[in-house]
């Protein structure tokens, strides 16, 4: 984000280009010039807090302004999985995001912080690359509630703390492109936490496809799961880790030029929040 001091020394400098900025501009050293900044980055759209100001709640796009669709991965590995990963199990997927590169398809990654520390040349590279955005998927992949599909349950007055040490992985591993959006482990979430996370400031994006990636073989069950269910704003929930979703790549090469065909437009979940709130 640019600051408001560093953006008028943007636009000044931009104006000085054509004309003097100011009446009495101050000299300046030739190498002190910035070189001007012809768009000024934005912070990415939030949505304003929910009912009784709780953390709001991000589901899907708008239906009826054009063919738009967010492929999301949730990029999962929990706290206590290490040992798993140091035996070999693989919780990344360079694979998936070679194809999504190679075929140009936007998309949201939603991180955790466990998976960040494992992978920190993957996270930079995904967090520095234009077609992708970085969320937060907790630092842990504990659950937000009691009853979880079986996730161990993280004490309420440790997560914020868990959502604040995921963001703070990916600076370690120099994500740069970082949105303030979370996803709960398993979705699981209720007018509680909503409540007790307020303060991190947060928006809740969760979907309203689910693509049955988790634990799926067959990748054009998947593919035709999500070609059946997409709609114009739809938010698709997929999986960036290999062990637990083996077909998803596969699943991705279908579905890209179909939904083209069909005149969607892949976009990341930041594009559709932003057309909520205009
Ligand atoms: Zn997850």
């Amino acid at each position: 984000m640019i600051t408001p001091a560093r953006r008028l020394t943007a636009v000044c400098a931009l104006g000085a280009a054509l004309t003097a900025c100011g009446t009495a501009p101050a000299p300046q050293a030739p190498q002190t010039v910035r070189r001007p900044a012809l768009t000024a980055p934005s912070p990415p759209p939030t949505l304003a807090p929910g009912p009784a100001g709780l953390t709001p709640v991000f589901r899907h796009g708008p239906r009826t302004r054009g063919r738009t669709v967010a492929l999301t991965f949730d990029a999962d590995m929990t706290a206590g999985q290490g040992g798993r990963a140091a035996a070999g199990e693989r919780f990344d997927n360079p694979r998936l995001v070679a194809a999504l590169r190679r075929l140009k398809v936007p998309a949201t990654v939603f991180m955790t912080g466990r998976w960040a520390e494992e992978y920190p040349a993957q996270a930079r590279a995904i967090g520095r690359h234009p077609l992708f955005e970085v969320a937060n998927h907790s630092y842990s992949h504990y659950a937000f509630t009691d009853d979880c599909y079986g996730l161990p349950a993280l004490p309420r007055k440790r997560m914020r703390a868990d959502i604040d040490r995921a963001f703070a992985a990916f600076r370690e591993a120099g994500v740069r492109k970082i949105v303030p959006y979370f996803r709960f482990p398993g979705g699981c979430h209720d007018r509680r936490v909503l409540k007790a996370l307020v303060p991190a400031g947060v928006t809740v994006v969760q979907w309203d496809v689910v693509s049955g990636d988790a634990f799926a073989t067959d990748a054009d069950a998947v593919a035709q799961q999500v070609l059946d269910e997409v709609r114009p704003g739809s938010v698709v929930v997929m999986h960036c880790t290999r062990s637990a979703a083996p077909t998803t790549e596969r699943a991705v090469r279908r579905i890209v030029p179909k939904l083209r065909e069909r005149g969607y437009r892949f976009v990341r979940v930041s594009e559709l929040i932003g057309a909520v709130v205009r």
